[in-house]
């Protein structure tokens, strides 16, 4: 049995090609600095490879800043703007990406969308209909020269034409038809080029494949393939699939005559039965995705290695792979220095699922010396890892429909609230952190390095925190904050406050080009050990004469942007953070909190690709568990939460399911267009749709924000409508968020005279 993997991450161990990509984006280093930083990247990638005897290596896989940017660059997608611009290919594709502004040139970048259910964000590339489409390697050139010099057994990886053709945004009234011919023409070039190469193994990357697909999707795959195929010669070509199960076109796969295909048997629910009741081609070689490429934890090898024995019982050709690209874990486990031996023995970063595919390949094969791995993975699974929290599990078994319910409801409620907190018509407030400044920085930096005491420190951000509620009095908003000055991440912050978090030191995992995130990871049962932002709430609220807000981060974002843990389901693991949040709510209430908002950036996030899967695989669980935090509090208590991308439209009812009372929301950077969609589904909770952008230090006008604010009540019932801007104001500057807020707070003045 042989082994492969989909894609290695590509950022560095120490994040080398992030601070060369920033170097280079401020002139201080010059191209060919950052191109051997990247080279340097993917030779010692390369070594690790041959260490752990990976069979079949990606080569393409790495990127400067996005996979289907490159595909899109390769195939002369490139919008006319840019292709004018005059500049050089390697700039050209950063204009793209991240937009570009000189005294000859002023482009804003193509816009960031998520890649799939993952954190990643890929560029969309767009169609205009005057692009060139013609193949060009570009990048690939130099990538598969490097490869023959070091003379890997390598595969070109390689963007398929189906996700791309799906991904493209088509503009000026163009559609797919215009441009498929012209690209399958061109991915016939790029076949043509591979071999003048002398490259032997193309695989194309195809995860549009695990979404719902229609039978003019199924139809175009199969054309594009049958064309492809057709033309391979001595090539070998592979289809890689990831983040699912392909069910709407298994067949259709199978027998287009692919010489490998993977599969993904970790997020791909139905892989095995669809290998069960349909059979795989003999002469196709099946990669099981069984290693899980989108976690951190070490695989049990008698789990993969008896799905492997299944499939081989089949008469399969199997290798063995990851789930998918290794892309979306960070590269090592061997920077980290202060977590314990016992936690790192389960941990398994890229590098370490290396080793891993080595040792089970191994095995299978009898290898000498291969017992050992298996005795070794053995014990470590003979034990439980974390121990049960018998009190929390009778808790969750307990719960019933009454702990997922608010009384009384909502109209009813938000009467009480009206008459409680006398608050205006066109409420105004703020989404609840302030400018990080540098001197909070310093200030933060200084306490983590010792330089200054715990009590200098919340000295400073208790002085800090009362500076925020002046300003805000002094602006007129009716809604205060606290400023959020005592947290660096929404989700880090409550990590390292409950029991069963622990974090990396250098678990980075590429967001988006140069950015990164640093998950922090559940490794136990989720408890609250004390109240966690009471303290800091109820001394914001005794210096104010106004409602300071309690401000959480919610259960299903904690969740959603940390490592979950595989041993527990997802479902328990989101309830556990709602019954600590709830406590925390509880509390927040009782020190005389009375307005308090809890987050749900992220809520989006893991919807599952399929509709079908929607309520059973995610809402039907996610959404109660925000009614869970919240329902236990006394109708006069005002629960807000908010949402940073309004791209909700297609689950607005689940959204006025959650049963806040106010939800603030991103509205003004995409036009408002959620507007029509609350009004079509009779959305009735209260709602602060984002007057303003705050991604850009812009000041709005007032004459701008009431617009906006016309705009809104021409959709809603004006007594239901708060002002706020789109988003937390931590990465904005203090004069211009001043500015920001003196209008946004005489606009919403203008509004009440005239209701
Ligand atoms: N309360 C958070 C803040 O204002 C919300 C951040 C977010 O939505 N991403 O920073
Ligand atoms: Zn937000």
């Amino acid at each position: 049995m042989l082994n492969t993997i989909i894609g290695y991450p590509r950022i560095g161990g120490k994040r080398e090609l992030k601070f060369a990509l920033e170097k280079y984006f401020k002139h201080e280093i010059p191209a060919e600095e950052l191109k051997s930083v990247a080279a340097q990247i993917r030779k010692q990638h390369y070594g690790y490879f041959a260490e752990q005897n990976i069979d079949l290596v990606p080569c393409g896989d790495f990127s400067f800043y996005d996979n289907l940017l490159d595909t899109a660059l390769q195939f002369g997608i490139i919008p006319e703007r840019y292709v004018k611009s005059g500049l050089n290919d390697l700039d050209t594709y950063f204009a793209m990406a991240r937009g570009v502004q000189t005294d000859s040139v002023d482009l804003k970048a193509l816009p960031m969308k998520k890649w799939f259910n993952t954190n990643y964000h890929y560029i969309e590339p767009e169609f205009d209909g005057k692009n060139v489409v013609k193949f060009n390697p570009v990048f690939l050139s130099g990538l598969i020269d490097e490869a023959n010099e070091l003379k890997l057994n390598y595969k070109v990886a390689q963007t398929g034409p189906f996700t791309l053709l799906k991904l493209v945004k088509y503009v000026a009234g163009t559609s797919v038809n215009d441009l498929r011919d012209a690209l399958v023409s061109e991915y016939v070039e790029f076949l043509d080029f591979c071999r003048s190469k002398n490259a032997s193994f193309v695989s194309f990357a195809e995860p549009s494949l695990v979404k719902d697909l229609t039978a003019e999707d199924k139809q175009l795959f199969v054309e594009i393939y049958r064309k492809l195929l057709s033309v391979k010669g001595n090539l070998k070509i592979g289809l890689d699939t990831y983040f699912g199960d392909i069910r709407d076109i298994y067949n259709e796969v199978t027998s287009l005559g692919f010489d490998a295909i993977s599969l993904d048997f970790r997020e791909g629910r139905k892989t095995f039965d669809l290998i069960r009741a349909n059979g795989f081609p003999k002469d196709t070689v099946l990669v099981a995705g069984l290693i899980n490429g989108k976690n951190i934890w070490r695989s049990n090898y008698d789990t993969v290695i008896k799905a492997l024995d299944e499939l081989k019982s089949l008469g399969i050709n199997c290798a063995l792979g990851c789930s998918c690209s290794l892309l979306h874990v960070p590269e090592s486990t061997e920077f980290e220095t202060k977590l314990s031996a016992k936690i790192l023995s389960y941990l398994s970063f890229a590098r370490q699922k290396l080793a891993e595919l080595n040792e089970i390949k191994a095995i299978v094969n009898g290898d000498s010396g291969a017992d050992k791995f298996l005795a070794d993975n053995r014990a470590l699974f003979s034990v439980k890892r974390v121990e049960d929290d018998a009190a929390l599990d009778a808790k969750i078994a307990s719960l019933t429909e009454a702990d997922f319910t608010r009384l009384p409801e909502r109209t009813e409620r938000l009467r009480i609230q009206h008459d409680v907190l006398g608050l205006p018509l066109f409420p105004t407030t703020t989404i609840g952190s302030f400018p990080q400044t540098a001197q909070i920085r310093a200030l933060r930096r200084d306490f983590k390095n010792g330089a200054i005491t715990r009590q200098a420190y919340e000295d400073g951000i208790a002085a800090l925190t009362v500076d925020c509620l002046r300003l805000q009095e002094e602006l007129g908003l009716d809604v205060l904050v606290h400023g959020e000055f005592e947290r660096n991440d929404m989700v880090e912050y409550f990590g390292e406050k409950l029991d069963g978090y622990i974090f990396t030191q250098n678990g980075w995992v590429q967001s988006y080009g140069s950015r990164c995130v640093k998950p922090p990871v559940i490794w136990g049962n989720v408890t609250r050990k004390e109240a966690m932002t009471v303290k800091m709430s109820a001394f914001a609220n005794s210096k104010s004469d106004k409602d300071v807000k309690g401000m959480l981060t919610g259960p299903v974002t904690i969740f959603n942007w940390s490592f979950p843990r595989e041993d527990l389901p997802v479902k328990t693991s989101i309830q556990q953070l709602a019954l600590a949040l709830r406590d925390e709510v509880l509390d927040l209430e009782k020190a005389g909190i009375r307005i308090i908002q809890i987050d749900e950036a992220a809520l989006k996030e893991k919807l599952p690709l399929r509709r079908s899967d929607w309520e059973s695989e995610y809402l039907d669980f996610a959404i109660p568990a925000f009614r869970l935090v919240h329902s236990g509090v006394k109708p006069e208590t005002q629960i807000h939460t908010h949402m940073c991308y309004s791209e909700f439209n297609e689950i607005i009812p689940w959204i006025d399911a959650m049963d806040a009372d106010v939800i603030t929301f991103e509205a003004s950077r995409s036009d408002f267009a959620v507007l029509d969609a609350l009004k079509a589904n009779n959305f009735k909770t209260e709602v602060g749709p984002g007057v303003y952008d705050i991604h850009s230090p812009r000041v709005p006008s007032v004459d701008e924000i009431v617009n906006a604010l016309k705009l809104i009540v021409s959709r809603e019932d004006y007594h239901k409508v708060w002002v706020n801007p789109d988003c937390g104001l931590k990465t904005r500057g203090n004069e211009e968020t001043k500015k920001s807020l003196q209008n946004l707070v005489e606009a919403a003045k203008i509004l009440r005279s005239q209701y």
